[in-house]
């Protein structure tokens, strides 16, 4: 079982994962797949949030009950197409799928940061580049290290036991290459428990 050490204080991780964490917790609370995602501009200003909504109610305008639903979708779709944001950052908490790294392209934003790997659905160094991808270069870097780069993760992971315990796709997937992370999310409170992000930290962080 993996140890993680220096448990973090959401609150004392740099700008602007904090808010990028609250939204994942929010969206794991409400039942949806548990990933928050921030628009930062280059004064380092939160300019636009999202979180996951595939399964949830519509509310600001997101996206909301369709499987497009993504965090990372919802933070950059208010964005005009009249200008390009080379200096603004996309922060998610997960590590961006196919979709949302295409769509980070595409809204001509100049950066992705992400918290934790997803190694099933993540997308980071397996896309086939167009000639578009070419001409707008996107900088990715993640994960963060530690705790902050493991715990998103494990909250994907234990919503999908919840969920969709026996598949197919990402529970299977972790029973075959992760045993050792399916024992330490199952440690976490099932959704709709009562419980705070900090909680559900201490459970499978030491
Ligand atoms: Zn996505």
């Amino acid at each position: 079982m993996p140890r993680v050490c220096c448990h973090p204080r959401v609150e004392s991780l740099p700008v602007p994962w904090p808010r990028v964490f609250e939204l994942m917790w929010e969206a794991y609370v409400a039942g949806t797949i548990p990933v928050g995602a921030v628009l930062v501009d280059g004064a380092g200003q939160i300019v636009a949030e999202g979180r996951n909504r595939i399964f949830d109610e519509p509310r600001d305008g997101q996206l909301a009950a369709t499987r497009l639903a993504h965090a990372e979708i919802n933070a950059l779709v208010g964005l005009s197409p009249e200008h390009r944001y080379p200096y603004t950052t996309l922060y998610s908490a997960l590590e961006p799928c196919h979709l949302c790294l295409a769509a980070a392209t595409s809204s001509r934003i100049g950066g992705v940061r992400y918290a934790a790997c997803d190694p099933y659905g993540g997308a980071v160094g397996r896309l086939l580049p167009s000639e578009d991808m070419r001409v707008h270069p996107l900088v990715v870097e993640g994960p963060l290290e530690g705790a902050a780069g493991l715990f998103p993760e494990l909250l994907h992971l234990r919503h999908m036991l919840w969920r969709v315990p026996d598949g197919p796709g990402v529970v299977p997937f972790y029973r075959r290459e992760h045993p050792d992370l399916i024992a330490l999310a199952l440690r976490l409170p099932e959704p709709p428990a009562a419980s705070t992000l900090g909680e559900a930290l201490a459970t499978v962080i030491e």
